[in-house]
């Protein structure tokens, strides 16, 4: 029965995906496809998860074997400690939670949840231990509430109100015609990409996973919202192993480690200021960022002024 409910889970989802109209065939193929990418091995255990600690040990992967995209990635996030990935785009990032989640098998090396190979458990108990909180969320054409409460069906209407009151979109929410019970997604109600990133991380709140994999939004927010989902992002890594894909520096300061990705290998590696101060790649980085974010902040006073 076990064996039998993972396919039916995963039909399940695509069929709900399918009547409310959200995902495009061809999307639809592609996620068939990355399921079709990995199997699990006869009888495979569950994976148990003690505290939650992620190694990966010399992880080399190519989407396609003419092309290696990580070669030899070695770190590791203690229980409750949280690492960032920063670097260039097409670096390789986004691939290594992708290897996380188990979309893929690696070609070398290995990745450990609490000692155990992930290739080797089952990938349902792999994706039960993690939670996403994703750079672009897509909402169901149902409730508020709903989007809030597929983090954990079984949720009680308290609990679905506290996660997005941890997750600043609570208020949103209450202003909105109808509240928790306001229909959002293609047919309903549009939310902002920072908004549906705060129903993304009300999500995960609930689900209470015990690691977590943050791809942070490239998209320029406003100070205000980046504030507000800086906040709920804080609230939601607290205690648990998180792993952070990074895109404004500035939110990553404190991460016990700092893992600096170029071209599928690690260049650096430190905290925030060792890395500073040893005037590399990231320090460059920081030095860019820096000034863009003052050349917006020179705009904006000149506009003001006008
Ligand atoms: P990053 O997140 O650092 O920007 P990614 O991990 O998304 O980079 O991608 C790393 C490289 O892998 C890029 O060159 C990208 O084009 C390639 N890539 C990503 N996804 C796929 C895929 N599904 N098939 C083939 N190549 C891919
Ligand atoms: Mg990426």
């Amino acid at each position: 029965l076990m064996q039998l409910s993972v396919p039916l889970n995963f039909i399940g989802f695509v069929y709900r995906e399918i009547r409310q109209g959200l995902t495009d065939i061809e999307q639809m193929f592609d996620l068939l496809e990355v399921e079709a990418e990995v199997k699990d091995p006869e009888g495979a255990p569950a994976l148990v998860v003690r505290e939650g600690a992620i190694r990966f040990e010399n992880v080399h992967f190519g989407y396609d074997p003419q092309r290696e995209i990580l070669k030899g990635i070695s770190f590791e996030v203690p229980p409750g400690k949280s690492v960032a990935i920063v670097g260039p785009s097409g670096a390789g990032k986004s691939t290594i939670s992708r290897l996380l989640f188990r979309f893929y098998d690696v070609s070398s090396g290995r990745i450990l949840i609490d000692g155990q190979d992930i290739a080797a458990v089952r990938q349902d108990s792999v994706r039960a231990a993690i939670g996403i909180v994703p750079q672009d969320t897509v909402l169901f054409n149902d409730t508020i509430a709903y989007n809030v409460r597929y983090g954990r069906i079984d949720a009680s209407e308290a609990d679905v109100e506290r996660a997005a009151e941890l997750a600043q979109i609570a208020s949103f929410i209450r202003e909105l015609p109808g509240g928790f019970d306001a229909m959002v997604g293609e047919r309903g109600l549009k939310l902002s990409g920072g908004e549906k990133q705060r129903v993304a991380i009300a999500r995960t709140i609930l689900k209470a996973p015990p690691i977590l994999v943050l791809d942070e939004a490239t998209s320029a927010l406003d100070t205000h919202t980046e504030q507000d989902i800086q906040t709920a992002l804080d609230m939601v890594s607290k205690e648990r192993t998180t792993l952070t894909i990074a895109h404004r520096l500035s939110t990553i300061i404190n991460a016990d480690e700092i893992i600096v990705l170029k071209a599928g290998e690690i260049v650096e590696r430190g905290s925030h200021r060792s890395l500073l101060a040893a005037g590399g790649l990231y320090a460059e980085m920081w030095a860019m960022q820096r000034e863009a974010t003052e050349a917006e902040e020179t705009l904006r006073r000149a506009r003001e002024a006008d």
